[in-house]
């Protein structure tokens, strides 16, 4: 090994000591939470929420004019905007809410957990990552303003959490998404294919054996690369319907959260009810190592055109 390397290395060790995706406890918790976040920095967050609220406007706005032509369900159901802070400081969700933004998206139970606090009282959080079943009731205890649970993909989770709903004494129920395997690539563990009649299942027992949640619709990532092609896109609308049949609801009434930075566009084109956008909000993520390909940083927060 060069000493190049060697030193990369024992920078990539000491990085790996405060990876957030590493640490071990949700107490210990505390990556990120207080970076540097300059003005100026936050002002270019306010700028580009401004520019993704614009682009979803107008394609909302198009999407409304050609969906009798289209017959899209659900073209007419307003676009939230979910703003995903994972690895970013509290300082930088602040200028979003600052801005107005309202929904937030953490994928990691400990840094929402963390991050909840710190917030005021009236954000939305939306859980967007896989959730062990072990988690629920922290989540539940310690976010009040938890707004939904987008990756619910097993009975077994959907149980535990209407346990956690009524353990942790919400006054309301949580809505819940189904996250689905829509590449039919192999995923990480837990996500749901779309094919499987497990997905009908598992709206059902939602449905009548859990009155703790309301199942909202569901979610996608798309390719394991978080990408995502219109066939993702028109999969969850094939899954909407199978689902909104066997659960007796109008397909307009289930929700699709679906696109990212990459794909907000298209996918609110297609339908989406609710776009999961970080990076073109909040600047690149600094993950230090374990990053996969798509989520490599470019460089701090850049103005969105
Ligand atoms: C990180 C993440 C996003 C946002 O990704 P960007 O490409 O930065 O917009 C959306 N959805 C999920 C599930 C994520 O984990």
């Amino acid at each position: 090994m060069s000493g190049t390397d060697s030193a990369s290395a024992a920078a990539a060790a000491a990085a790996a000591l405060v990876d957030p995706h590493e640490s071990a406890s949700s107490s210990a918790y505390t990556a990120n939470l207080h970076d540097p976040f300059s003005d100026e920095e936050c002002a270019i967050v306010q700028k580009n929420i401004k520019a993704v609220e614009d682009k979803v406007q107008s394609t909302y706005q198009e999407r409304m004019l050609t969906a009798a032509s289209a017959a899209v369900p659900g073209a007419g159901h307003p676009v939230r905007i979910v703003a995903v802070g994972k690895t970013k400081p509290v300082r930088a969700l602040q200028a979003a809410y600052a801005a107005g933004q309202r929904h937030f998206g953490e994928n990691y139970v400990p840094e929402l957990v963390a991050k909840a606090p710190l917030m005021p009282a009236d954000t939305l959080w939306h859980m967007i990552g896989h959730l062990q079943s072990n988690k629920a009731d922290e989540l539940l205890k310690k976010v009040p303003s938890l707004a939904c649970v987008e990756t619910v993909d097993s009975v077994k989770l959907a149980t535990v959490l209407n346990k956690a709903v009524g353990k942790a004494g919400r006054d309301k129920p949580l809505d819940v998404l189904i996250q689905v395997n829509t590449s039919g690539e192999d995923t990480k563990s837990g996500i749901f294919p779309a094919e499987s009649p497990l997905l009908v299942e598992l709206a059902l027992h939602i449905k009548k054996e859990c009155p703790l949640l309301r199942l909202k619709g569901l979610m996608t990532i798309g390719m394991p690369d978080f990408t995502s092609k219109p066939e993702n896109f028109v999969c969850l609308q094939q899954c909407r319907k199978r689902v909104a049949d066997a659960v007796g609801v109008a397909e307009g009434e289930l929700e699709l959260s679906m696109g990212m930075s990459g794909d907000f566009v298209q996918a609110v084109a297609m339908g989406s009810t609710n776009v999961r956008v970080g990076s073109t909000i909040f600047g690149a993520r600094v993950y230090h190592h374990h990053a996969p390909a798509a989520a490599q940083p470019a460089a701090a927060v850049q103005p969105q055109q």
